[in-house]
C-alpha cells in the first residue's frame, strides 16, 4: 500500500467536471452477449473478489507530471525506488508509456480491508502502540490481492478473444496506481492523498492490470472533499504542504517504515504512539465513518496487533519478531526498526513504567535503537538514573 508514493495534486478540473479524458483513437467497445466488454470485466472483477473496479485510459496526466516535481522537491525522502528511471533517463512513474509502450488501458480493482475494530483516534491510550490498520491482516495483502488479480487477468484474456498483452501489479510496479484509480472512477484522491470511494471509504488495497486492449474508460470520480480540512488539521507532523500535497519525508508512515537510521529529533514527538505507519488522516475522514467492514478472512486482525502493548513488542527477540510478523508488511521495518519506533513511542507516552524497558533498549547493540532509547529516557526525565551520557 504505497500511499507514500502517491502524493500529488489531483487534476481537480477533470475530477469536478467529470469530463471524459481524451481517448487515443479508441475503437467502439466490444459487445458480448448483450454486455460491453468493460461491463463483463467489472462483473468478472466482482467474481474474483474485488469490491469495486473500473477502467482508465493509459495516458499521460497532470498528476504524473506533478510526480516528477514532487520527486525533484525531495518530498520522497530516502525512497529511492520511487526515482527509478528508464534507459532514456525518464522517471518511470511519470512516464509509464516509456516502460509499457504496448499498454492502452488499465483495469483498476480495489478490495476493502476495513475491519470492525477501533480507530487510532478513538480514545487513544498513549501507553499502547499503534500499527497501521492495513498491516493487521493474517496474510500479506500483496499476495491476497495478486491472487485475485491473476484470476481476473485470466478471465480478461478469455473475454478479449484476441491476442492481448497484460501485466498485473499490487504496489510493486513503476506506477502511481491511484492516479489510474481516479480515472477509472473507482474513487477520488482526497486532500489526504488517499483514494476514497464514496461507498467504501479509503481502507482500500489497489491492484491494477495493464492491458494492450483499448477499452472504453470509465468517467473519473468527482472530488467530494468539499470544504473539509480534517485530515490536514489532524496531521501531527505537519506533513501536508497543501491540500492534496504531502511531504512524505515528514509523514509518520515514512518515518516508521521506510526511514532507516535516525528519525529527525524534531519529528519524534509528533510520532506519538505510532510504531508502524499512521492512520490518523484516514481515521478522521468523514468518508470512513460508515466504511463497511470486510468479510475477507485474510484481512481479519492477528491477535495482539490492535493497540499492541509496547512492553510485549519491545520484549520480542529477533526470532519472535520474525514469527509474529511472518507474511506481514510489518517485517519491512526489520527488528531493529520496530525497536527504534517502540523506543520513541515509550518516550512519548510520558509513562515512567517504560523506564526499565527503555534502559534495556539503551543497551541494544544497534546504535540507532540505543540512541532513540536514550532520547526517550531523557523525555521521561530518567537520563541520570539510566547513567547514559
Ligand atoms: Fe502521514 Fe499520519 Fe500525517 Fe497522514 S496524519 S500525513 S499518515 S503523518
Ligand atoms: Fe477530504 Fe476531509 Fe477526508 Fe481530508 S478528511 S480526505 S478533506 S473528506
Amino acid at each position: 500500500m504505497t500511499r507514500l508514493a502517491v502524493s500529488y495534486v489531483t487534476s481537480r478540473s477533470d475530477a469536478q467536471t467529470g469530463a471524459r479524458p481524451p481517448g487515443l483513437g479508441r475503437r467502439p467497445p466490444a459487445i458480448i452477449k448483450g454486455m460491453s466488454l468493460p461491463d463483463l470485466i467489472r462483473s468478472a472483477a466482482a467474481e474474483a473478489g474485488f469490491d469495486a473496479a473500473g477502467i482508465a485510459p493509459f495516458r499521460p496526466t497532470s498528476e504524473l507530471s506533478y510526480f516528477r516535481e514532487w520527486i525533484e522537491a525531495g518530498y520522497a525522502g530516502e525512497m529511492r525506488y520511487l526515482e527509478s528511471r528508464a534507459e532514456g533517463g525518464e522517471l518511470k512513474r511519470s512516464s509509464p508509456e516509456v516502460v509499457f509502450p504496448w499498454a492502452r488501458s488499465v483495469v483498476v480493482c480495489v478490495i476493502n480491508y476495513n475491519t470492525d475494530r477501533p480507530r487510532s483516534t478513538d480514545d487513544p491510550d498513549p501507553t499502547r502502540g499503534w500499527i497501521s490498520r492495513y498491516a493487521w491482516s493474517q496474510r500479506d495483502y500483496h499476495d491476497v490481492v495478486f491472487e485475485r488479480l491473476r484470476r481476473l487477468e485470466a478471465r480478461l484474456h478469455e473475454l478479449a478473444a484476441q491476442p492481448m498483452q497484460s501485466r498485473c501489479y499490487v504496489d510493486t510496479g513503476p506506477l502511481v496506481e491511484r492516479v489510474y484509480a481516479k480515472y477509472a472512477g473507482v474513487g477520488w484522491v482526497g486532500k489526504n492523498t488517499c483514494l476514497i470511494n464514496q461507498k467504501l471509504g479509503s481502507w482500500l488495497f489497489l491492484g491494477v492490470i495493464l492491458t494492450s486492449l483499448e477499452l472504453e474508460p470509465d468517467l473519473p470520480a468527482p472530488d467530494r472533499c468539499g470544504s473539509c480540512t480534517r485530515c490536514l488539521d489532524a496531521c501531527p507532523t505537519d506533513a501536508f504542504i497543501a491540500p492534496y500535497r504531502m511531504d512524505a519525508s515528514r509523514c509518520i508512515a515514512y518515518l516508521t517504515i521506510e526511514k532507516r537510521g535516525d528519525i529527525p529529533e524534531d519529528l519524534r514527538t509528533g510520532i506519538g504512539r505510532q510504531v508502524f505507519g499512521c492512520d490518523i488522516c484516514q481515521d478522521v475522514c468523514p468518508w470512513n465513518r460508515k466504511a463497511p467492514a470486510t468479510s475477507t478472512q485474510e484481512f481479519q486482525p492477528r491477535a495482539g496487533l490492535v493497540n499492541p502493548a509496547l512492553e510485549w513488542l519491545a520484549a520480542l527477540h529477533e526470532d519472535g519478531f520474525r514469527e509474529t510478523f511472518r507474511a506481514s508488511p510489518v517485517k519491512r521495518t526489520k527488528h531493529a526498526g520496530i525497536l527504534r519506533n517502540i523506543a520513541v513511542a515509550m518516550g512519548n507516552s510520558g509513562d515512567r513504567k517504560f523506564v526499565e524497558p527503555l534502559r534495556r533498549l539503551a543497551e541494544h547493540p544497534d546504535e540507532t535503537v540505543a540512541g532513540h532509547a536514550r532520547w526517550s529516557l531523557g523525555k521521561l526525565g530518567a537520563t541520570e538514573e539510566s547513567k547514559v551520557p
